[in-house]
């Protein structure tokens, strides 16, 4: 089966694309690593000023709750669904964090949570 992955944490598990190509309609799938709800947690989860987050700040959004995600480190959203060997006390090890940090090509020297 074809999986897909979360542009907030990269976790590749997902069963549907979180947003579509042309049209940016959102799956509502939630991540079962980072706990991202597609469609919601960009209006509701994070800040920015806006009642409805408009496209063009989605990735302002995802950055928000990314950073948050992982200063409040980086637990397991929902542990039954994703993968054992990659949690540890509830949360995404370390390595596999960034393996999946480094799938969505981001700068890791940002998140300062990585550097111990
Ligand atoms: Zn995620």
């Amino acid at each position: 089966m074809k999986t897909y992955t979360c542009p907030i944490c990269g976790y590749d598990g997902l069963d549907e694309l979180p947003y579509e190509k042309d049209t940016y309609a959102p799956s509502y799938e939630i991540c079962s690593c980072c706990r991202f709800e597609y469609g919601y947690s960009e209006d509701h989860d994070v800040d920015l000023g806006y009642i409805v987050t408009p496209d063009e700040m989605k990735e302002a959004a995802f950055q928000l709750y990314r950073k948050q995600w992982i200063e409040d480190g980086a637990v397991v959203g929902h542990p039954e669904s994703y993968p054992k060997e990659f949690q540890g006390n509830g949360k995404v090890k370390r390595d596999i964090l960034i393996k999946q940090l480094k799938r969505l090509k981001l700068p890791l020297d940002n998140f300062t949570f990585l550097e111990e």
